[in-house]
């Protein structure tokens, strides 16, 4: 058909299935297994569907205003969008937009590419060493940016400030993105560079940490010049991305430091003692800083073994790609729900 030729054809990203079985064990997307803050579910049986008539606050104000006082940065330097694949695809369109290649690593969060591809912007991946670290002197050629996830998805990798800084030293005059979805598990954010880097945006997101995934809410922080043009991609783009009870269910959230640093930690200890079990069972990773474990069996091909977990209707993540085709990506759920993998694991290993 004639009008084919014009179409923007992309192949497009595939998320983790959402299944919804009654007994299941889901940890295939990295969701928080604890609920939002309590003060969330107040503001959510408090809400008025009659306010939904009228457009939600196209500035978002009390959510970055939030998050200002949270990060202890000005509201000018912060931005949010649906979820941080709506904050990263605003900042594709507005930042990379050079002749030159935007650098992301080989094994990463699988959307970059696609982005890269529906946008119409050149890319190269740089190949990260054998075990799965960033080499930052591949991030020394002449490029239209950089993005990497940090710690890295779906490895679980973190990479120290310094070598964050390593990179920003070699590209001044590109915008450096760094991903932090799961900084908030044990590593170190970016944040306080962006007062040194005005090319640095440090992107992180409500869907791990603060088990919010279902309401989409994502963020960006960077120099004051960075927002605005990041802002004015998006308020030509659509200007109401976050709707009422997003940004009102948003900010109670934020209110709830405790309740925060209690659900992290203790995804945290659960990781811990789950590396443990896993090394016995003859699984060998990455060390993970984030809230899954990219793991890989010594007899048993990750293929299979995520097949045999499927029948029992417990859920991971597999791609069938290059380097990382014999892992699984296990999201560390509660204690419970990480007992019942390794029980099932135990069993079918030996
Ligand atoms: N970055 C990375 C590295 C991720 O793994 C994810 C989760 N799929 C995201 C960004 C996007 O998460 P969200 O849109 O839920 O904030």
């Amino acid at each position: 058909m004639k009008w084919e030729e014009n179409v923007r054809r992309v192949v497009p990203y595939v998320p983790g299935e959402q299944p919804d079985k009654p007994n299941m064990i889901k940890l295939n997307t990295n969701e928080c297994p604890y609920p939002p803050a309590p003060g969330v579910q107040a503001a959510l049986a408090a809400m008025q569907s009659a306010d939904m008539r009228l457009y939600p606050d196209p500035g978002a104000e009390v959510l970055i205003q939030g998050l200002a006082d949270y990060y202890g940065v000005k509201k000018e330097q912060v931005f949010v969008g649906v979820g941080s694949d709506d904050v990263l695809s605003m900042a594709y369109l507005t930042f990379f937009n050079g002749d030159k290649p935007i650098l992301f690593p080989d094994i990463t969060y699988s959307f970059y590419d696609v982005w890269a591809d529906l946008y119409r912007i050149p890319y190269e991946t740089c190949a990260l060493d054998g075990d799965f670290h960033i080499r930052p002197e591949d991030y020394r050629r002449p490029n239209g940016g950089v993005i990497f996830p940090n710690p890295n998805a779906p490895t679980g990798v973190y990479e120290p400030l310094a070598l964050v800084e390593e990179i920003l030293q070699a590209n001044r005059d590109v915008v450096v993105i760094v991903d932090e979805a799961y900084i908030d598990f044990g590593g170190e954010s970016a944040l306080p560079l962006i007062k040194k880097y005005d090319n640095l945006l440090v992107v992180q997101t409500f869907s791990k940490s603060r088990a919010m995934a279902g309401m989409r809410i994502g963020f960006a922080m960077g120099n004051e010049k960075l927002i605005r043009y990041l802002s004015d991609v998006k308020f030509s783009f659509n200007s109401y991305t976050m709707n009422r009870p997003t940004l009102a269910l948003g900010i109670e959230a934020l209110k709830d430091r405790a309740y925060f640093e209690e659900i992290t930690g203790r995804i945290v200890s659960t990781r811990e003692r789950v590396k443990g079990e896993l090394k016995e069972l003859g699984f060998t990773f990455p060390d993970s800083m984030a809230n899954f474990i990219f793991a890989s069996h010594s007899r048993i091909p990750a293929r299979q073994i995520f097949q045999a977990l499927k029948e029992r209707d417990i859920y991971v993540r597999y791609w069938d790609k290059p380097r990382i085709s014999n892992s699984l990506r296990i999201t560390v759920g509660t204690d419970a729900e990480m007992d019942s993998l390794l029980a099932f694991l135990r069993e079918y290993i030996n």
